[in-house]
């Protein structure tokens, strides 16, 4: 509009305020309706789509074996409601929900290591950051020099399962293939968090429960900006690459009160709660094995056996 003056163009202008919001973000119904209004045209009522009736009720959910379930479960196991959880953007912002409970607070891309660190610093609160891989080769980079430059007390686990999971599996700077074809120059995550100087960073797998709690139990007795990678591949990524499942998946042996603790901590969806028994539905059964890591009343079985 301005523009238009300052060359005498007397052209109308619609834009924001007249048709559409001057914040938020714009739908498609949203842009639809305002071209229908400068046009002129009639305005329709918004397209939605109708749910199937009759489908299952059930929250926002982490797939089955998804690492970031284990990786949420350990976290969790070591530091409970002490901490606070800054979460991000990606698959794992569905952590939020209990009994995982891992994402207290959530503003935008890389915000995760940002905000954590000024929350850390207002409120004095043990504070964990959990980012993505993809996320922090984002936004998450300059937070975390930021943190260092600052010397932020921030623990910041960088949930790295080699892919874009939430917007549909695409590349990112540390996976072996860009869009394109192969990644000649991957940019491998540990080296570049020490190159922004966290002195204190480890990677390690959160399926293996025993070498990530460890890891976390470090990590807590520590103090200023520190760094977990917890590095396994996205499953459902995996089983699509490679064309095939894994071999085992898991049973449960025996429906005890410890088995039942599993159920209610871990909350994989593939575990099936029949009045007081528990089993695992084999078909949702990725075969994480993290399960059985927890206790013994879960056992490995060759799938379809
Ligand atoms: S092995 Fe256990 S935790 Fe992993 S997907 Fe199967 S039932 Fe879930
Ligand atoms: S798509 Fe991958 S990262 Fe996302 S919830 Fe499923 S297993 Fe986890």
């Amino acid at each position: 509009r301005a523009l238009l003056q300052k060359h005498g163009v007397t052209l109308e202008v619609l834009g924001k305020s007249e048709t559409l919001p001057l914040f938020g973000e714009y739908s498609t119904e949203m842009v639809r309706q305002a071209l229908r209004q400068a046009l002129g045209r009639q305005s329709r009522a918004p397209e939605h789509c109708v749910p199937e009736q009759g489908l299952a009720m059930r929250p926002p959910n982490l797939c089955a074996g998804c690492s970031h379930r284990s990786a949420f479960f350990t976290v969790r196991e070591v530091f409970g409601d002490e901490a606070a959880y800054s979460s991000d953007i990606g698959c794992y912002t569905l952590g939020l929900l209990p009994p995982l409970s891992a994402a207290d607070f959530l503003i935008c891309m890389g915000s995760s290591v940002s905000m954590g660190s000024g929350f850390a610093t207002a409120s004095g609160k043990t504070t964990i950051g959990f980012i993505g891989d993809s996320t922090f080769f984002h936004s998450g980079i300059t937070g975390l020099i930021n943190a260092v430059h600052n010397d932020h007390d921030i623990l910041v686990v960088i949930l790295d399962n080699r892919t874009t999971a939430m917007t549909g599996h695409q590349p990112h700077p540390g996976v072996e293939h860009t869009g394109q074809g192969p990644n000649e120059r991957r940019v491998e995550i540990e080296p570049l968090v020490r190159a922004c100087g966290i002195e204190n960073v480890v990677t390690v797998s959160p399926l293996n429960h025993k070498a990530s709690r460890k890891a976390v139990e470090q990590m807590k007795a520590l103090s200023g900006p520190r760094v977990i990678i917890f590095q396994d591949p996205c499953v459902i990524h995996e089983r699509r690459m490679s064309g095939k499942g894994k071999p085992q998946v898991a049973q449960v042996t025996q429906s005890d009160e410890n088995c039942l603790n599993v159920l209610n901590s871990l909350a994989c969806p593939a575990f099936v709660k029949e009045g007081d028994a528990v089993r695992v539905d084999e078909d949702m059964c990725s075969g994480c094995m993290f399960c059985l890591q927890l206790d013994k009343s879960f056992k490995a079985k060759k799938r379809g056996a």
